[in-house]
Protein backbone atom coordinates (compact mmCIF):
# COMPACT_ATOMS: atom_id res chain seq x y z
CA UNK A 1 0.00 0.00 0.00
CA UNK A 2 1.58 3.09 -1.17
CA UNK A 3 0.27 6.66 0.75
CA UNK A 4 0.16 9.54 -1.10
CA UNK A 5 -0.44 12.96 0.85
CA UNK A 6 -1.62 15.97 -1.16
CA UNK A 7 -0.73 18.84 0.78
CA UNK A 8 -0.38 22.82 0.16
CA UNK A 9 0.80 25.47 2.58
CA UNK A 10 -2.16 27.86 2.16
CA UNK A 11 -6.44 27.03 0.97
CA UNK A 12 -7.04 27.32 -2.18
CA UNK A 13 -4.62 26.50 -4.21
CA UNK A 14 -6.03 23.17 -5.98
CA UNK A 15 -5.28 20.48 -3.72
CA UNK A 16 -9.14 18.98 -3.24
CA UNK A 17 -8.79 19.09 -7.58
CA UNK A 18 -5.72 17.78 -7.82
CA UNK A 19 -6.50 14.49 -5.06
CA UNK A 20 -10.12 14.05 -7.27
CA UNK A 21 -8.24 14.14 -10.04
CA UNK A 22 -5.35 11.92 -9.00
CA UNK A 23 -7.48 9.66 -7.72
CA UNK A 24 -9.63 8.97 -10.66
CA UNK A 25 -6.66 8.66 -12.88
CA UNK A 26 -5.33 5.95 -10.44
CA UNK A 27 -8.56 4.25 -10.24
CA UNK A 28 -8.36 3.11 -13.78
CA UNK A 29 -5.35 0.92 -12.53
CA UNK A 30 -5.30 0.89 -8.91
CA UNK A 31 -7.51 0.08 -5.81
CA UNK A 32 -7.98 3.62 -4.66
CA UNK A 33 -8.91 4.95 -1.30
CA UNK A 34 -8.98 8.49 -1.19
CA UNK A 35 -8.54 10.10 2.47
CA UNK A 36 -10.11 13.41 2.92
CA UNK A 37 -8.46 14.60 5.99
CA UNK A 38 -9.53 18.13 5.85
CA UNK A 39 -11.51 17.48 8.31
CA UNK A 40 -12.62 21.09 8.92
CA UNK A 41 -13.81 21.06 5.53
CA UNK A 42 -13.97 18.09 4.14
CA UNK A 43 -15.30 18.45 0.47
CA UNK A 44 -13.88 15.67 -1.95
CA UNK A 45 -17.48 14.38 -1.39
CA UNK A 46 -19.13 16.77 -3.45
CA UNK A 47 -17.66 15.56 -6.35
CA UNK A 48 -18.02 11.65 -5.86
CA UNK A 49 -21.54 10.57 -6.95
CA UNK A 50 -21.61 7.18 -4.81
CA UNK A 51 -23.25 4.81 -2.07
CA UNK A 52 -22.53 5.52 1.50
CA UNK A 53 -21.60 2.41 3.18
CA UNK A 54 -20.61 3.46 6.75
CA UNK A 55 -21.39 6.60 9.09
CA UNK A 56 -19.97 6.24 12.07
CA UNK A 57 -19.51 8.83 15.29
CA UNK A 58 -15.71 9.99 16.10
CA UNK A 59 -15.22 10.82 19.67
CA UNK A 60 -12.39 12.24 21.70
CA UNK A 61 -12.57 10.94 26.02
CA UNK A 62 -12.95 14.32 28.55
CA UNK A 63 -13.45 14.41 31.80
CA UNK A 64 -17.22 14.18 33.01
CA UNK A 65 -18.19 15.69 36.75
CA UNK A 66 -19.51 13.73 39.29
CA UNK A 67 -20.51 16.39 41.79
CA UNK A 68 -21.88 13.73 44.79
CA UNK A 69 -18.22 12.86 45.24
CA UNK A 70 -16.13 15.75 44.33
CA UNK A 71 -14.15 17.62 47.65
CA UNK A 72 -13.80 20.62 45.51
CA UNK A 73 -9.86 20.61 46.02
CA UNK A 74 -9.04 22.46 43.11
CA UNK A 75 -6.51 19.94 41.83
CA UNK A 76 -8.07 19.38 38.56
CA UNK A 77 -7.69 23.37 37.42
CA UNK A 78 -4.48 23.00 38.64
CA UNK A 79 -3.44 20.20 36.61
CA UNK A 80 -5.32 21.26 33.06
CA UNK A 81 -2.52 22.47 31.04
CA UNK A 82 -5.15 23.70 28.39
CA UNK A 83 -8.03 25.39 30.65
CA UNK A 84 -10.15 23.00 29.87
CA UNK A 85 -11.34 22.64 33.34
CA UNK A 86 -11.63 24.64 36.08
CA UNK A 87 -13.25 24.49 39.85
CA UNK A 88 -15.12 27.76 40.80
CA UNK A 89 -16.15 27.22 44.55
CA UNK A 90 -18.73 24.58 44.61
CA UNK A 91 -18.66 23.73 40.87
CA UNK A 92 -16.74 22.11 38.28
CA UNK A 93 -16.83 23.22 34.93
CA UNK A 94 -16.17 21.46 31.87
CA UNK A 95 -15.16 22.76 28.20
CA UNK A 96 -14.85 19.70 25.77
CA UNK A 97 -13.69 21.82 22.62
CA UNK A 98 -10.18 22.65 24.78
CA UNK A 99 -10.18 19.40 26.01
CA UNK A 100 -7.28 17.76 24.49
CA UNK A 101 -7.97 14.25 26.24
CA UNK A 102 -4.89 13.87 28.55
CA UNK A 103 -6.71 12.04 31.70
CA UNK A 104 -4.12 14.32 33.98
CA UNK A 105 -7.09 15.61 35.76
CA UNK A 106 -8.97 12.05 35.95
CA UNK A 107 -6.05 10.32 37.46
CA UNK A 108 -5.21 12.90 39.42
CA UNK A 109 -8.17 13.30 41.13
CA UNK A 110 -8.28 12.32 44.64
CA UNK A 111 -11.72 11.11 45.00
CA UNK A 112 -12.47 9.89 41.06
CA UNK A 113 -14.59 12.21 40.46
CA UNK A 114 -13.54 12.80 36.87
CA UNK A 115 -14.36 9.94 34.66
CA UNK A 116 -13.21 9.53 31.02
CA UNK A 117 -16.46 9.45 29.03
CA UNK A 118 -17.00 8.97 24.62
CA UNK A 119 -17.87 12.71 23.16
CA UNK A 120 -18.97 13.01 19.85
CA UNK A 121 -16.58 15.64 17.76
CA UNK A 122 -17.53 14.31 14.24
CA UNK A 123 -18.71 11.56 12.06
CA UNK A 124 -16.62 9.39 9.36
CA UNK A 125 -18.10 8.02 6.25
CA UNK A 126 -17.11 5.69 3.64
CA UNK A 127 -18.57 6.55 0.10
CA UNK A 128 -17.73 3.87 -2.72
CA UNK A 129 -18.64 4.22 -6.03
CA UNK A 130 -17.82 3.22 -9.17
CA UNK A 131 -14.07 4.42 -9.70
CA UNK A 132 -12.69 4.82 -5.91
CA UNK A 133 -13.54 4.74 -2.22
CA UNK A 134 -13.67 7.85 -0.36
CA UNK A 135 -13.30 7.71 3.64
CA UNK A 136 -14.19 11.46 5.14
CA UNK A 137 -13.39 12.93 8.26
CA UNK A 138 -15.96 15.55 9.23
CA UNK A 139 -15.96 17.73 12.29
CA UNK A 140 -18.64 19.37 14.12
CA UNK A 141 -19.26 22.84 13.82
CA UNK A 142 -17.91 24.35 17.05
CA UNK A 143 -15.17 21.66 17.73
CA UNK A 144 -11.68 23.10 17.38
CA UNK A 145 -9.80 20.15 17.55
CA UNK A 146 -8.81 18.74 13.67
CA UNK A 147 -5.77 16.57 14.96
CA UNK A 148 -7.98 13.46 16.78
CA UNK A 149 -10.52 13.57 14.36
CA UNK A 150 -7.16 13.54 11.41
CA UNK A 151 -6.09 10.31 13.52
CA UNK A 152 -9.18 8.30 13.80
CA UNK A 153 -9.80 9.04 10.09
CA UNK A 154 -6.34 7.87 9.30
CA UNK A 155 -6.68 4.57 11.90
CA UNK A 156 -10.13 3.52 9.99
CA UNK A 157 -8.31 4.21 6.73
CA UNK A 158 -5.89 2.04 7.94
CA UNK A 159 -7.94 -0.90 8.73
CA UNK A 160 -9.08 -0.85 5.08
CA UNK A 161 -5.40 -1.14 4.05
CA UNK A 162 -5.38 -4.92 2.79
CA UNK A 163 -8.33 -3.89 0.24
CA UNK A 164 -6.64 -1.03 -1.55
CA UNK A 165 -3.25 -0.31 -3.49
CA UNK A 166 -3.09 2.85 -3.48
CA UNK A 167 -3.79 5.73 -0.28
CA UNK A 168 -4.32 9.22 -1.40
CA UNK A 169 -4.44 11.81 1.50
CA UNK A 170 -6.21 15.33 0.72
CA UNK A 171 -4.72 17.10 3.93
CA UNK A 172 -5.77 20.30 5.68
CA UNK A 173 -4.17 23.59 4.29
CA UNK A 174 -2.27 25.54 6.58
CA UNK A 175 1.50 24.26 8.16
CA UNK A 176 0.40 23.30 12.05
CA UNK A 177 -0.56 19.83 14.21
CA UNK A 178 -3.46 18.94 11.49
CA UNK A 179 -0.84 19.07 8.55
CA UNK A 180 1.63 16.84 10.42
CA UNK A 181 -1.02 14.78 11.78
CA UNK A 182 -2.36 14.30 8.16
CA UNK A 183 1.27 13.39 6.52
CA UNK A 184 2.52 11.59 9.75
CA UNK A 185 2.58 8.12 7.84
CA UNK A 186 2.69 9.45 4.15
CA UNK A 187 5.32 7.98 1.99
CA UNK A 188 5.78 10.93 -0.55
CA UNK A 189 3.90 14.13 -0.19
CA UNK A 190 2.87 16.10 -3.31
CA UNK A 191 2.83 19.85 -2.27
CA UNK A 192 0.67 21.99 -4.25
CA UNK A 193 1.16 25.82 -5.01
CA UNK A 194 0.45 28.66 -7.30
CA UNK A 195 3.34 30.70 -8.81
CA UNK A 196 2.42 34.15 -6.53
CA UNK A 197 4.17 35.79 -3.52
CA UNK A 198 1.62 33.89 -1.26
CA UNK A 199 2.00 30.46 -2.58
CA UNK A 200 5.62 30.76 -2.56
CA UNK A 201 5.79 32.39 0.94
CA UNK A 202 3.39 29.41 2.25
CA UNK A 203 5.18 26.68 0.41
CA UNK A 204 8.53 27.65 1.77
CA UNK A 205 6.91 26.76 5.36
CA UNK A 206 5.49 23.75 3.90
CA UNK A 207 8.79 22.66 3.26
CA UNK A 208 10.52 23.17 6.01
CA UNK A 209 7.61 21.58 7.58
CA UNK A 210 8.31 18.20 5.48
CA UNK A 211 12.02 18.66 5.48
CA UNK A 212 11.65 18.55 9.48
CA UNK A 213 9.51 15.69 9.53
CA UNK A 214 12.03 13.78 7.00
CA UNK A 215 9.10 13.51 4.28
CA UNK A 216 10.00 13.05 0.38
CA UNK A 217 8.37 15.78 -1.48
CA UNK A 218 7.42 16.75 -4.79
CA UNK A 219 5.97 20.34 -5.94
CA UNK A 220 3.06 20.78 -8.61
CA UNK A 221 2.58 24.22 -9.28
CA UNK A 222 -1.07 25.21 -10.43
CA UNK A 223 -2.52 27.72 -12.42
CA UNK A 224 0.81 28.27 -14.01
CA UNK A 225 1.22 31.26 -16.06
CA UNK A 226 -0.91 33.10 -14.01
CA UNK A 227 1.97 35.11 -11.99
CA UNK A 228 5.92 34.77 -12.28
CA UNK A 229 8.41 32.07 -11.93
CA UNK A 230 9.98 32.62 -8.40
CA UNK A 231 8.09 29.12 -7.52
CA UNK A 232 10.38 27.70 -9.96
CA UNK A 233 13.54 29.23 -9.17
CA UNK A 234 12.89 28.51 -5.55
CA UNK A 235 12.05 24.84 -6.18
CA UNK A 236 15.58 24.69 -8.69
CA UNK A 237 17.77 26.87 -5.93
CA UNK A 238 16.79 24.55 -3.04
CA UNK A 239 16.75 21.10 -4.95
CA UNK A 240 12.97 20.48 -4.90
CA UNK A 241 11.64 18.23 -7.38
CA UNK A 242 8.86 19.90 -9.66
CA UNK A 243 6.67 17.12 -10.32
CA UNK A 244 4.71 19.65 -12.93
CA UNK A 245 2.70 22.30 -13.72
CA UNK A 246 -1.10 22.89 -13.95
CA UNK A 247 -1.74 25.68 -16.63
CA UNK A 248 -4.09 28.66 -15.50
CA UNK A 249 -7.56 27.92 -17.26
CA UNK A 250 -10.82 29.75 -16.00
CA UNK A 251 -12.86 26.86 -17.43
CA UNK A 252 -11.02 24.59 -14.22
CA UNK A 253 -12.31 27.07 -11.57
CA UNK A 254 -16.10 27.05 -13.28
CA UNK A 255 -16.44 23.70 -13.90
CA UNK A 256 -14.82 23.19 -10.22
CA UNK A 257 -17.70 26.08 -8.52
CA UNK A 258 -20.66 23.95 -10.10
CA UNK A 259 -19.24 20.70 -8.42
CA UNK A 260 -18.74 18.99 -11.50
CA UNK A 261 -14.98 16.81 -12.16
CA UNK A 262 -12.93 18.80 -14.37
CA UNK A 263 -10.44 15.50 -14.70
CA UNK A 264 -12.04 14.50 -18.03
CA UNK A 265 -13.31 18.07 -19.27
CA UNK A 266 -10.11 19.85 -20.02
CA UNK A 267 -7.71 18.77 -22.24
CA UNK A 268 -4.62 19.56 -20.95
CA UNK A 269 -5.60 19.03 -17.26
CA UNK A 270 -5.86 15.75 -18.21
CA UNK A 271 -2.52 15.09 -19.03
CA UNK A 272 -0.64 17.10 -16.62
CA UNK A 273 -2.19 14.79 -14.46
CA UNK A 274 -1.14 11.93 -16.42
CA UNK A 275 2.66 13.54 -16.70
CA UNK A 276 2.35 14.32 -12.49
CA UNK A 277 1.32 11.07 -11.55
CA UNK A 278 4.17 9.22 -13.95
CA UNK A 279 6.70 12.03 -12.22
CA UNK A 280 5.20 10.69 -8.96
CA UNK A 281 6.13 6.84 -9.24
CA UNK A 282 9.42 7.57 -10.76
CA UNK A 283 10.58 9.51 -7.68
CA UNK A 284 8.58 6.94 -5.25
CA UNK A 285 10.65 4.34 -7.38
CA UNK A 286 13.91 6.03 -5.99
CA UNK A 287 13.75 5.57 -2.52
S1 LIG B 1 -9.82 17.15 41.41
FE1 LIG B 1 -11.66 15.93 41.71
S2 LIG B 1 -12.24 16.34 43.83
FE2 LIG B 1 -10.83 17.95 43.22
S3 LIG B 1 -12.15 19.61 42.47
FE3 LIG B 1 -11.57 18.39 40.70
S4 LIG B 1 -13.23 16.91 40.50
FE4 LIG B 1 -13.40 17.75 42.54
S1 LIG C 1 -8.23 15.40 30.17
FE1 LIG C 1 -6.43 16.73 30.17
S2 LIG C 1 -6.97 18.38 28.80
FE2 LIG C 1 -8.86 17.36 29.29
S3 LIG C 1 -9.67 18.52 31.00
FE3 LIG C 1 -8.47 16.83 31.86
S4 LIG C 1 -6.43 17.66 32.19
FE4 LIG C 1 -7.52 19.06 30.83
Amino acid sequence: MIEIAVASGKGGTGKTMFSVCLSLYLSKQYKVLLSDLDVEEPNCSVFINGNELISIDAVKKIPEWESETCVFCGSCSENCNFHAVINLGQHVSIFPQLCHSCYACSQLCPTCSLPMNNHVIGKIRLIDNIDYTLLEGSLDVGEEQAVPLIRQTWKYAKGLSQDFDIRIVDCPPGNSCPLVAAVENAHYVVLITEPTPFGLNDLKIAVQTMNKMKKRIGVVINRHGLGNSDVEKYCNDNNIHILGTIKYDKRIAETYALGELVYNKIGHLHQSIIDITQEIFKEYAHA
